[in-house]
């Protein structure tokens, strides 16, 4: 790996910073760290509105974290009453929930008031626990606001995960909230700021680089995702499992209900392709089934995006060849994978996107938009195609020749999961984050003064042995 694993627990640098396992004590204490994530509950339902891809994210990366040797502390807002103000994971993993604002649902765009509440919170609770945190790792631009308050009141190490990017997601909406100013000027803070930016794919790397700062230091560790859960079974059980026929071609759009996503784009793709096996003779045009896995509430903005995308389904007279399926867990959402011929994801914009490598992850190819993370975990032609966002005739395109060619799309089931298993599994991100966090320790306790060597982990281990 990049970083050095083993430097700081055999120096005696340690044994003045409570080492995550110090030989010398006899009960081994655990480095305790802070993962915030304001809006993203590590401990909720996922699929749901604004649980998604984030809550998925800082759980998983959190478990693995505390199973490496941390102990693992989730910060999140309590957005409920009746939510528990502490859930713990496993022994050494637990979200606490912080109260900051009104206990109930608030949208992104006017959580930020609460932020320096949440911060006095976690203030109040290292206080009580008698704990500093010397590293906190904060996920989506409000908490990186969080950590850059906390990192001017004790001395904290900061990396910081953006999970979406205003200046780009800004580029690509109509409707720019009130909240825009603040947070794009928020997120350059960050980059130029936070010891360290973990961009999810290189392609948010330049990004940042391009749009937000020059300045600043990054490191690329991507997103994960479980393989044990997610992997390849037999897609003739799956189907049985889901009540699905041999002969239907299952089309697969998994995620939340959001513009964002272009379940439109899909939707009209699904109507194209239609007509065009209506005129040929490969597929019966009855047998084409799209599905369309996800939470909504009818009283939220996801409710009404789905009301949205149900009249389309009726303006194109796609009824027959379309179910909404409602929320799925991860415990069964790997039979859908499975089943599929197909998993589609029209982004017009998305950082990563977890769907891809979990619908890859079972050997499912994918057609995906080509913007930000899905460039780098799809690679087109091998594990499924990339296509223009919005594009809805190369979207029908690139679904009909996955569907029309079984060989390809068996060679393409292969490489689809040996990709994920070999790249993007959470044992594997944690791992990755583990050394970037030893790392930043390791030099926060060598001081400011050799700020030259921060760039040459190697040149540090060296300085930390020679002292
Ligand atoms: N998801 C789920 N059940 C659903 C819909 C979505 O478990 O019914 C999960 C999905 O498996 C993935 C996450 O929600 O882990 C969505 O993450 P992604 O990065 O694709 O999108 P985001 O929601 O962050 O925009």
């Amino acid at each position: 790996g990049k970083f050095p694993t083993t430097i700081v627990t055999n120096t005696p640098v340690t044994q003045t910073h409570q080492p995550f396992a110090c030989a010398r004590t006899k009960i081994p204490t655990r480095q305790a760290i802070a993962l915030i994530s304001e809006h993203g509950d590590p401990a909720a339902e996922i699929g749901k509105d604004a649980a998604g891809g984030q809550n998925v994210y800082v759980r998983q990366v959190g478990e693995a974290l505390a199973k490496l040797g941390w102990q693992v502390d989730m910060f999140t807002r309590k957005s409920s009453p009746y939510d528990a103000t502490i859930v713990q994971h496993t022994p050494h993993c637990r979200t606490i929930r912080l109260i900051a604002g009104p206990e109930t649902y608030i949208p992104r765009d006017e959580l930020f008031q609460y932020m320096p509440e949440f911060v006095d919170a976690l203030q109040k609770f290292q206080q009580k626990e008698g704990t500093n945190y010397p590293l906190a790792h904060t996920n989506y631009w409000m908490s990186g606001w969080v950590g850059l308050e906390l990192k001017r009141r004790q001395n904290i190490q900061l990396i910081h995960t953006y999970h979406s990017l205003g200046a780009v997601k800004y580029q690509s909406v109509s409707d720019i909230p009130a909240i825009a100013q603040t947070r794009l000027e928020v997120e350059k803070q960050l980059l130029e700021q936070a010891h360290s930016i973990v961009a999810t794919s290189p392609q948010e790397k330049a990004d940042l680089e391009n749009l937000v700062s020059r300045i600043g230091s990054i490191d690329i560790i991507p997103c994960g995702t479980d393989v044990s859960t997610f992997r390849p079974i037999s897609k003739a059980d799956a189907r049985k499992q889901l009540g699905i026929g041999a002969k239907e071609k299952v089309v697969l759009y998994v995620g939340r209900f959001d513009k964002r996503k272009g379940i439109e784009t899909l939707v009209r793709a699904t109507g194209e392709l239609r007509s065009k096996l209506e005129q040929g003779a490969e597929i019966d045009p009855q047998n084409l089934k799209l599905l369309i896995v996800g939470g909504s509430d009818p009283q939220e903005a996801d409710g009404a995006e789905r009301r949205r995308i149900e009249e389309i389904v009726t303006e194109l007279d796609l009824h027959a060849n379309t179910e909404f399926v409602g929320m799925v867990g991860h415990d069964r959402l790997a039979l859908y994978y499975t089943a599929a011929d197909v998993c589609v994801i029209p982004s017009h914009y998305e950082p990563f996107g977890l769907v891809a490598i979990e619908a890859m992850a079972c050997g499912t190819p994918v057609v995906a938009s080509a913007v930000g993370g899905l460039k780098f975990t799809v690679i087109s032609e091998e594990t499924g195609l990339l296509v223009p966002p919005h594009d809805v005739s190369k979207f029908a395109h690139a679904i009909g020749r996955i569907l029309t060619d079984e060989v390809w799309a068996r060679k393409m089931r292969k490489q689809a999961s040996t990709r994920v298993h070999q790249n993007f599994s959470w044992t594997g991100v944690a791992i990755q984050l583990s050394d970037l966090y030893r790392y930043l320790l390791a030099q926060s306790l060598v001081g400011s003064g050799l700020k030259p060597v921060a760039s040459s982990p190697a040149a540090l281990v060296s300085k930390l042995i020679a002292s």
